[in-house]
């Protein structure tokens, strides 16, 4: 079971290991909370999509886990870079990504960011509003710049996947209305400043069926269509990035080769270079956060197992209300419980896991949250004063630390 999340997962003599390397081995070095990362994962995830889109540019959407050397292992198998802010734009080219492989997208790029992102030529700023466009054309102008553009379309599609991460239907702040469209990109054609260039959509995040995919590609190549009748040179189209990756043990999910089977029909006769942007569906399941178990506590009617990871680790399950699969470190055969698994934060929120059936477990013991690399370490923060974790990336038996616990010291050293 474990090798549908992470083929390099496996108990090895009872303990759990990550391409060979004992997680246990690593709580005790490094500390916990602990995130640890499976490079040959992120490899294989990258290749399935290049396998699966030959010609296109995969983008790895740097806003699911931006430590660079993450960034660093996704380029070396040929992707490029999604970023949404000028910070992603710097945690890409610290990680050698070629700027002509990065697109950006986002709903408030703020000056400071675009004059980044146009001094870096990056390929192509995926544009979100009409006041965007006037805004990049001055500034390209007075930078004395071309610059590439897309327009983000929205084709109002329903992704069937939580309303948060939901950004394709109407009643969201992304994009332009796919009906208003030919209206934008002719008013960004007579900006001398903007090359229009592409077509741009990304309709959610954790899409476990492929048909909403379909239905928004139809809805980009009909406008491409129109949009080349109109003597647009559209070069490119990126269809965005969201596939969905297994959480629930029982949860099947689609593959890139899934994707590329559903939307390269309605592909056929795009005569541009198809762009994708995934994020969760090549590190998701590369990462896991080990955390420890602190105390137990019951209150007859329920039980409580205290972890050392909380919400400000890993703020999922408080934001999305979503499930995490959690296994032990050790196995041992203590038999099982009913627990809800909850962090140290002073939030009702701060749970990691509701009515959860695991092996009974001790103070000292360690726990391994799956499907942690996508959205983990990202979404952390410093809430009660609790420095973000350490985090570990494995290959091939070996691993080095890619980005120290913090400190106290580090949290304060601004003030
Ligand atoms: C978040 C985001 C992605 C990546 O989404 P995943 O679900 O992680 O694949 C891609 N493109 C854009 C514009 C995004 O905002």
């Amino acid at each position: 079971m474990l090798k549908e999340y992470n083929r390099y997962l496996e108990y090895i003599d009872g303990e759990l290991h990550l391409e060979g390397v004992s997680l246990k081995a690593l709580a005790e070095e490094f500390g916990t909370p602990l995130y640890v990362y499976s490079a040959s994962h992120i490899r294989d995830r990258v290749r399935a999509y290049r396998e699966a889109f030959p010609d296109a540019l995969i983008c790895y959407a740097v806003k699911a886990n931006f430590n660079p050397s993450i960034i660093r292992v996704a380029r070396e198998e040929g992707a490029g870079a999604d970023i949404v802010s000028g910070g992603e734009l710097y945690a890409s080219l610290l990680a050698g990504v070629e700027p002509s492989r990065i697109v950006y997208a986002g709903v408030g790029k703020t000056l400071k960011e675009l004059e980044y992102a146009i001094k870096s030529d990056i390929l192509m700023f995926n544009v979100e509003s009409r006041m965007e466009l006037d805004v990049l054309n001055h500034l390209a102008e007075s930078l004395g710049k071309k610059i590439r553009i897309a327009i983000r379309v929205n084709p109002d599609v329903d992704p069937k996947t939580h309303p948060y991460i939901s950004t394709g239907m109407k009643k969201s702040k992304f994009g332009v209305d796919i009906k208003h469209a030919k209206q934008e990109y002719q008013y960004a054609g007579k900006l001398k400043n903007l090359e229009v260039v592409g077509i741009h959509c990304h309709i959610g995040s954790q899409i476990l069926d492929v048909s909403p995919y379909i239905e928004a590609v139809e809805k980009v190549v009909d406008l491409y269509h129109e949009l080349v009748r109109s003597g647009f040179e559209i070069r490119y189209v990126d269809i965005g990035g969201g596939l969905g990756i297994k959480y629930k043990p029982d949860q099947s999910n689609p593959e890139p080769k899934d994707l590329a089977e559903a939307v390269m029909p309605a592909l056929k006769g795009v005569d541009a270079k198809i762009l994708l942007e995934p994020g969760r569906s090549i590190v998701g399941n590369a990462g896991l956060l080990i955390t420890r178990v602190e105390f137990l506590k019951d209150k007859g009617h329920k039980h409580f197992v205290i972890v050392d990871a909380g919400m400000n680790d890993l703020i999922r399950p408080a934001m999305y209300d979503a499930y995490h699969h959690i296994v032990p470190v050790v196995k041992r055969d203590t038999g099982y419980i009913k627990t809800d698994i909850v962090g140290p934060i002073c939030e009702t929120g701060d749970f990691l896991a509701l009515d959860r059936e695991i092996q009974k477990v001790e103070r000292g013991d360690y726990l391994a949250v799956l499907s942690a690399g996508a959205y983990g370490f990202a979404m952390s923060s410093h809430y009660n004063v609790r420095p973000r974790a350490c985090e570990v990336l494995v290959e091939k038996q070996s691993y080095k630390i890619i980005r120290e616990r913090e400190t106290y010291a580090y949290i304060f050293k601004g003030e």
